[in-house]
């Protein structure tokens, strides 16, 4: 007979490893599987905000914009290490929208929901702010906001690491092939990647966060419902060297009334993004467009004194939305907010998410167990808004003295590793730089200041495999690193996983 779960999670993305560490920590047992690495999907490839959506309020979204407003200060406090306050400015000028609706907008922004940490709204003179310095002499006014920034890939998997700690069984690198009934259970045929092999496990519900697949997924895997749900759309971003000095990030508005962001990025770098367009094709293979290219490079450049060209581009991403189809005309009109709907008719449950945003996916977990309760009976109450994610439980306004203790404890390490090691794992950091008392007690240094220390807690935490999971996914270095590095670390991960599996055997 094969394993019994309570719930069954497809998709290791942001919502689906949300639901998993809500689940457990109920007290349900829960299976996830994901087919590729942990946030491999769209979440890893969005814009890292954790934000209320300004522009959502022009779509009449306030139960959207509320939710997600209220999520921005929850969301830090759980997370202070991989999440952090970020001002944006916001330019005005004459034949964009109006001050007054600017000024309206940023207000409900602020008065619409839980703001205790957050700065409010203020006005800048951009003749004399610094952020002011970096953009054409004809933006002389602009509004100044706050929102929070997100490491969105480790979000992913510090939901699964505490999935996995309150009894979750995490599979990666393994697909759903197909999920059939059998009397009040679901029987489900998982593939490893890897190596080919199948096993089959039951659950009493199926959770389908399949993010870009789910419709995919219903069709083919579970042969439930053959409707289109969600609407495929595709962003886009560049990352450029440094556009400006200062630590604020620029919200501008284009001429087709989208608006798009310049972000401060890994610290030498500039993220300019997105893009909307619909997306027809394999979410697996979306790529930037050359159109998309020149918008961003074009919009920007509208308005950086220094244009923004194709040769500034060191980097670009793309990622699909999968966004509730609403039958909205325009792409960037299609709603961002969340559906769920359980599908089955008499027999076990499928229960569905359609859309949703990676600032709203602790609630949206919440509502997904509710959902869950009303299909095979309820067990704990809702546990995750006063909780912390691993190694943030240094609070919001100890993330300096933690980095000061690190620096102290191990003055070898340069200024900007010890940063992005604080800002990647919190206390878990002590894990990682355990009793050594020099670079060389860390091991071997991939560059960048990436040792295998670092690496070894990676493989043996975070289900990295590969090179790619380690400086795309649970880091951003890859942007740094050159194709030698990136083998080299890929040679030296298959090695280590060579020795563990005969270490287990
Ligand atoms: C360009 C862009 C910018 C964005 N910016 C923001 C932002 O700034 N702030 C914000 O809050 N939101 C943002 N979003 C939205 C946010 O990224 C997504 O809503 C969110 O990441 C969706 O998460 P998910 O878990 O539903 O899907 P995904 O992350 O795609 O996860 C689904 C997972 O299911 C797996 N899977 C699929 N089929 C199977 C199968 N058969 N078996 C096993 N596993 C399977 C996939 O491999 C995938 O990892 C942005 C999105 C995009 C595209």
């Amino acid at each position: 007979m094969s394993q019994v779960f309570d719930i069954f999670v497809i998709g290791g993305g942001i919502n689906g490893c949300g639901i998993a560490r809500d689940a457990a920590g109920r007290g349900y047992s829960v299976c996830l599987a994901e087919m590729n690495d942990l946030g491999s999907g769209t979440s890893s490839w969005s814009t890292k905000l954790i934000h209320g959506g300004l522009r959502y309020l022009e779509h009449y979204e306030f139960r959207l914009v509320r939710e997600a407003l209220i999520e921005r200060e929850v969301l830090l406090n759980m997370a202070p290490h991989i999440i952090w306050p970020l001002r944006f400015v916001l330019p005005h000028h004459k034949g964009m929208r109006p001050a007054w609706l600017l000024r309206l907008g940023l207000f409900l922004y602020d008065h619409l929901g839980g703001r205790k940490i957050l700065p409010p709204t203020r006005v800048l003179d951009l003749r004399s702010d610094t952020a002011g310095g970096p953009l054409k002499d004809e933006f002389t006014k602009a509004f100044e906001y706050s929102d929070c920034w997100v490491n969105d890939a480790r979000l992913v998997v510090l939901n699964a690491m505490d999935a996995r700690a309150k009894g979750a069984e995490i599979s990666t690198r393994t697909k759903v092939v197909s999920a059939k009934k059998g009397g009040e259970l679901w029987e489900i045929d998982l593939q490893a990647a890897d190596t080919g092999a199948m096993r089959r496990v039951s659950a009493r519900v199926i959770v389908n966060a399949g993010g870009p697949w789910v419709d995919d997924i219903l069709r083919t895997s579970i042969g439930e419902n053959e409707a289109r749900n969600v609407r495929l759309v595709q962003g886009s971003h560049i990352v450029v060297r440094k556009k400006f000095e200062h630590p604020k990030a620029y919200f501008f508005q284009n001429s087709d009334e989208r608006i798009f962001f310049a972000i401060p990025y890994e610290q030498d770098f500039t993220l300019i993004g997105t893009t909307d367009q619909d997306f027809h094709g394999d979410p697996s293979n979306v790529k930037i467009s050359d159109e998309e290219i020149s918008y961003l490079c074009d919009g920007a450049s509208h308005y950086f004194k220094e244009p923004v060209t194709r040769d500034d581009i060191v980097w670009t991403y793309s990622g699909v939305r999968p966004l509730y189809d609403d039958g909205a005309s325009k792409a960037q009109e299609a709603t961002r907010d969340y559906v769920l709907r359980t599908d089955g008719g008499a027999g076990p449950k499928v229960i569905n998410v359609f859309g949703g945003k990676i600032t709203t996916y602790r609630r949206l977990a919440e509502s997904m167990l509710e959902k869950v309760e009303a299909a095979i009976g309820g067990k704990g109450a809702p546990w995750t808004r006063a909780s912390v994610l691993p190694g943030g439980e240094f609070g919001v306004s100890g993330f300096t003295d933690l980095l000061s203790k690190v620096r102290a404890d191990y003055p070898f390490l340069e200024t900007s590793q010890s940063e992005r090691l604080v800002r990647s794992y919190g206390l878990k950091v002590f894990e990682i730089l355990g009793e050594a008392r020099s670079s060389e007690g860390l091991g071997e240094d991939f560059g960048h200041g990436l040792t295998e220390a670092e690496v070894r807690y990676l493989m043996k935490n975070e289900w990295a495999q590969t090179a790619a999971d380690v400086v795309w996914r649970r880091s951003k270095l890859g942007i740094r690193f050159t194709p030698e590095q990136t083998a080299r670390l890929d040679t030296f991960m298959r090695e280590h996983k060579q020795l563990q599996k005969f270490a287990a055997e």
